[in-house]
């Protein structure tokens, strides 16, 4: 093995020795904690711009009883190398599906819909598709209510299997989201060929609004591209008013960020108000 630094040869080498020791330890972690039921689902309310709460995207929390609440940040990408993130998944989309049968209880909860995050190693198991009807049947959660949100690059790394299952999902009425749209550097034209529900434009785009031109334009582009395509489209990231303005005066459907609620125990997200009042 060559090291990265210096240009000798040597066969072992203590900090990434440090580094893949951590990893292993962290692997063995999040198995225990799957184990234990350590991990919990945030909500982040999503709202209209007349403030009504339309629904949420369920964010994965890790309750660690040392650190306290750790964030998918340090963990998702050591899970989505190995299998751990596809049980992990199925525990994810379980709890969604308990949670919408929970608010389906509720006269003013049971219109809310919940988004959850795919990853892609999950997506691509040959029975992915199934595994999300037989949830749905099991728990009895409506399927209408339930969105996946599949990233761009997911999405393209194979269009044809793709294709295949969201097919299979859209005709139980199970909705799609493209997460972080725009990041991608993909052509549209796959848009057309998928049947999709809404786009989230990314939230590095929603950050720079009124700071960096070029993203101001490409804002404007994806909303115009997505109303002419009839898509619904929502803003991830939204912390400002002047960003929520921007986006509001060029057409912009949904709203999702800290400015209007931060991912939040699901108690909290049952109880929020509408955030503005109607026009
Ligand atoms: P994402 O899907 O793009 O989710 C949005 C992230 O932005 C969330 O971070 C959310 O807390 C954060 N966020 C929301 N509003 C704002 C805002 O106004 N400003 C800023 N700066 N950030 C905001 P979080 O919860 O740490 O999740 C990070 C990523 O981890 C997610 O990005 C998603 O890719 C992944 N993830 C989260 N939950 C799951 C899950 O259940 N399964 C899988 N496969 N991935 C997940
Ligand atoms: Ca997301
Ligand atoms: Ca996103
Ligand atoms: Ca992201």
């Amino acid at each position: 093995v060559k090291a990265a630094h210096g240009n000798g040869l040597c066969f072992f080498d203590p900090r990434m020795q440090t580094a893949i020791s951590q990893r292993v330890q962290l692997e063995t972690d999040l198995q225990t904690a799957l184990v234990l039921q350590q991990f919990k689902l945030h909500y982040q309310p999503q709202y209209t711009l007349a403030g009504t709460i339309v629904g949420a995207e369920a964010l994965l929390r890790w309750q660690h009883p040392e650190r306290g609440l750790v964030t998918p940040g340090e963990f998702i990408a050591v899970a989505e190398e190995s299998d751990l993130i596809v049980a992990m998944g199925d525990w994810v989309l379980r709890s969604a599906c308990e949670q919408l049968v929970a608010w389906g209880r509720e006269a003013n909860l049971c219109h809310l819909r919940l988004s959850i995050n795919v990853s892609a190693r999950q997506f691509r198991r040959p029975d992915f598709a199934q595994q999300v009807i037989a949830m749905l049947q099991q728990t009895g959660a409506p399927a209408h209510l339930l969105k996946l949100e599949l990233t761009e690059s997911l999405m393209l790394d194979n269009v044809d299997d793709t294709i295949a299952k969201m097919h299979q999902l859209r005709t139980k009425g199970v909705r799609f989201s493209v997460d972080d749209f725009g990041t991608g550097y993909s052509s549209l034209a796959y848009l057309t060929r998928l049947p999709l529900h809404q786009i989230k434009i990314d939230q590095s785009f929603v950050r720079n609004l009124g700071v960096r031109p070029t993203d101001d334009v490409i804002v404007q582009t994806i909303i115009g591209m997505a109303r002419n395509l009839e898509l619904e489209v929502i803003a991830e990231g939204v912390e400002t008013e002047a960003q929520k303005k921007f986006l509001a005066l060029h057409g912009c459907d949904l709203y999702q960020g800290y400015l209007l609620g931060r991912p939040m125990p699901v108690a909290d997200l049952e109880v929020q108000p509408p955030l503005w009042p109607s026009p």
